[in-house]
């Protein structure tokens, strides 16, 4: 069933590309007006104005900044870049799932998925570092290692390049509506907590009123259980602004700790103890992932220990029937299987709600894409 031996936890230890001048994108507005104040001065109003050219406008270059002077353009332009993400290849299911291979400017291949949501608008699932430095057993992107953490700009410029990308379709196919990216999720390539300070920025640009205003209400970060990073989460508000998603995948310590190493580090216990200490008033909206793995962690017995560990915590489980994925050693539990697992977790009290599989005729499951490109 599983491989054998725990990996070791690897702390990322490889940062940032070291580009010779900054990027505008990785600047949210206060940073960009104390930037600008050093480096172009000139009146502080400019810093909103460029800031909105940049996230709301997703300007592609200096020159589109028309009501910014040609003296700023120019001194801009040479202290300071505009790099952007380049789109690769974009994978279209049948249920309109599309899944985008983008590539860093230091030739890495990074994957971003949007999923049209039930209503309007489409949910975009974003990374946070090339491949991944955690080992969960389930995951494609594991499989890759750990390369870098994404920088702020590279983040954000996920959802811009998705944007454009629907931009392109509808112009393409005669729509007068563009469909707009609403929600977002960060449970694409990478351990988000563990890149904290480039996603805490990215957060901050994302939800700014003068640039995408993505409510925070719709955006949910997701962390395998990184228990400092989770506290520090807390501590620092995150939590009141944007919602958590606790990837948890078992009932038990020998079962998670074979599933996900990281809970041989930080155990079930000690985890949800972090989700205890968040405010009272949001703890209730954190959600439990919990893929599903036929005939590792889909028993009654499971069940019945979730509704133990996590009926006082209120939150929902988000049942996730496996993406099986070339070499992977689990399988998915056939559907009745699923259905018999979510009424024994109903009957515990348990608020459930079952991901129906995206995607499922392209290479759905994260990392996948980026795996072909390395092959
Ligand atoms: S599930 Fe998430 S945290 Fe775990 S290895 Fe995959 S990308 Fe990393």
């Amino acid at each position: 069933m599983m491989g054998d031996g725990l990996v070791a936890i690897r702390p990322p230890s490889r940062g940032l590309p070291r580009p010779a001048v900054p990027n505008l994108r990785d600047m949210d507005r206060e940073r960009l007006g104390q930037w600008l104040a050093q480096r172009v001065p000139g009146p502080s109003f400019r810093a909103t104005q460029i800031f909105e050219w940049l996230h709301r406008h997703r300007a592609a270059s200096l020159e589109d900044m028309s009501n910014v002077s040609r003296a700023d353009r120019a001194a801009l332009a040479e202290r300071a870049g505009l790099e952007r993400l380049a789109v690769d290849l974009v994978q279209r299911a049948s249920d309109g799932t599309r899944k985008l291979r983008l590539r860093t400017p230091d030739g890495h291949a990074i994957e971003s998925v949007l999923i049209p949501n039930e209503g309007r608008g489409l949910t975009q699932c974003v990374s946070s570092m090339v491949g991944c430095s955690l080992t969960c057993r389930f995951c494609a992107t594991a499989t890759l290692g750990f390369t870098r953490n994404l920088a702020t700009w590279e983040i954000v410029d996920q959802v811009y390049q998705a944007q454009d990308l629907l931009e392109r379709e509808a112009q393409q196919s005669g729509e007068r509506f563009t469909p707009r990216i609403t929600n977002l999720v960060f449970m694409g390539m990478g351990e988000p907590l563990h890149n904290y300070q480039q996603v805490r920025r990215a957060l901050a640009i994302l939800t700014d009123e003068r640039g995408a205003a993505i409510a925070g209400r719709r955006i949910t970060v997701s962390s395998a259980g990184l228990v400092p990073a989770i506290r520090r989460f807390g501590r620092e508000g995150l939590h009141q602004e944007v919602g958590l998603a606790i990837s948890l995948n078992a009932s038990d310590d020998r079962t998670r700790d074979q599933v996900m190493p990281i809970n041989t580090r930080w155990p079930i216990a000690e985890l949800l103890a972090a989700v205890r200490e968040l405010p009272p008033n949001r703890r209730r909206q954190v959600t439990f992932e919990y893929v599903l793995l036929a005939g590792v962690n889909d028993s009654p017995q499971d069940a019945r220990r979730l509704g133990d560990l996590l009926g006082d915590l209120g939150g929902m489980l988000n049942v996730i029937p496996f993406n099986p994925h070339p070499g992977a050693p689990f399988d998915r539990p056939t559907p009745a299987r699923v259905q018999q697992f979510v009424q024994q977790c109903r009957r515990r009290d348990l608020p459930v709600h079952v991901r129906t599989p995206r995607g499922d005729d392209i290479a759905a499951a994260c990392g996948q894409l980026a795996l072909e490109d390395r092959r």
